[in-house]
């Protein structure tokens, strides 16, 4: 839905808002979940400055702009706040990548008002997509994290872990950051290793989500055990198991990479 390759230059009345407050979306409690507000009703419910506009992209031939707005702002009455979390699956994956891409722009500009390398105070350029430093002529884009997730498996069992911290308890497949100079498959061999302590081959790529939690964009593999026995890092990993399609625990919605990994693996299990 959203058009990414075009940037609007100026925010106008119809133009598309999206609204956050702290690390929450502000939404309407009328008419349909999670569409995003019009800029005219954003400067009129909560007066922002159209100076801190973000610029996202265009859609329906309306420019798209993220907004802040201050958390003790919010009535309740009309507006829902919440975790972006709460959007997955609820809305179509269309809306909750433009609300992901709004929500990472703001995070970037927010954490990038001064240059990293002389502290100086950057300004926007070309038309919001860097900030430049005047003093030094650093220069930086929107970053993305990669991040590698993969379900290991095992003849036709799946193995999965509840991560370390979580409030409530779900199984899913093992996800970590890369490291510099690590290519996927090496990433992917290193993190299983570090947080269940087996080896794995056989690795397969599938499939990618953006994951705006704030920054990341998921990679998803396929993984075969090759050696080893379960030992896991109490550091990260709460429990793990092998887990074969009669017995399974609570698992991520089907929205989410990990949800689409063990479901695409669970239908080609012979019945
Ligand atoms: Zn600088």
């Amino acid at each position: 839905m959203l058009d990414i390759s075009a940037y609007p230059t100026e925010p106008q009345e119809d133009d598309w808002a999206f609204v956050f407050s702290g690390r929450n979306t502000v939404t309407s409690l009328r008419g349909q979940p999670g569409m995003p507000w019009r800029v005219a009703e954003v400067s009129s419910q909560w007066g922002v400055d159209m100076e801190t506009a973000v610029p996202v992209g265009r859609w329906q031939e309306r420019g798209v702009w993220a907004f802040s707005v201050p958390e003790n702002n919010i009535d309740l009455t009309q507006q829902l706040s919440g975790n972006l979390y709460s959007l997955l699956g609820r809305v179509d994956d269309g809306l909750f990548h433009a609300h992901g891409r709004a929500y990472q722009l703001l995070h970037w500009r927010d954490t990038h008002r001064h240059c990293g390398r002389c502290g100086m105070e950057t300004r926007t350029i070309e038309d919001g997509r860097a900030v430049l430093c005047d003093r030094c002529t650093l220069r930086v884009y929107p970053r993305v994290s990669p991040c590698v997730i993969v379900l290991v498996t095992k003849g036709d069992r799946l193995l999965l872990a509840a991560a370390a911290g979580f409030q409530k308890r779900f199984y899913s497949t093992l996800a970590g950051f890369m490291e510099p100079g690590e290519t996927c498959e090496e990433a992917v061999i290193r993190e299983v290793r570090e947080e269940v302590g087996i080896e794995v081959g056989n690795i397969r790529y599938y499939a990618s989500q953006p994951w705006p939690f704030p920054s990341q964009v998921m990679l998803g593999f396929f993984a075969e055990w090759k050696s080893g026995e379960l030992k896991l890092d109490p550091e990260e990993i709460e429990d793990a198991d092998w887990f074969d399609a009669t017995a399974m625990p609570p698992t991520p919605p089907i929205a989410s990479i990990s949800g689409k990994l063990i479901s695409h693996f669970m239908e080609r299990l012979p019945t």
